[in-house]
């Protein structure tokens, strides 16, 4: 891994959760993306060289209600940003971890990214993810 990319968040309301780290953080976000295919609106704080990724559920089956319907709101995934991600991906197989898709998804932010189960990781999701070229 190069670096802890950003932290994801697990929201009910992006509009209030921005105010809320707005005032928490002391600026506000720098952009609020969509990304259909996981059914999920987010917003991005930059704070130092980590980000803050909020997440909202845009659908009922998203995997962020189902997190947030068995959780409640908070810390939902640890990403670490790779290079390769194809070559870091067959890596951590051969080291036992379980990845959650066979292929790269496309996530926010202009990345590649791929989750390891957290059933291999103590319970905590871990993407992995890699600006796209
Ligand atoms: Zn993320």
């Amino acid at each position: 891994m190069d670096k802890l990319e950003h932290i994801g968040i697990a929201v009910k309301n992006l509009e209030e959760s921005n105010l809320l780290f707005a005032k928490l953080l002391g600026k506000a976000h720098y952009k609020i993306e969509e990304v259909e295919s996981e059914g999920v609106r987010t917003s991005f704080f930059e704070i130092g060289d980590i980000k803050i990724e909020l997440l909202e559920a845009t659908r009922a089956d998203s995997p962020i209600a189902k997190f947030i319907e068995k959780k409640g709101e908070g810390i939902h995934h640890l990403a670490f940003g790779v290079t390769n991600l194809e070559n870091k991906m067959s890596e951590k197989t051969a080291q036992g971890f379980s990845l959650l898709s066979e292929k790269p998804k496309d996530g926010a932010d202009n990345k590649r990214i791929v989750f390891i189960h957290p059933k291999t990781t103590n319970s905590v999701l871990v993407e992995l993810c890699e600006e796209k070229g």
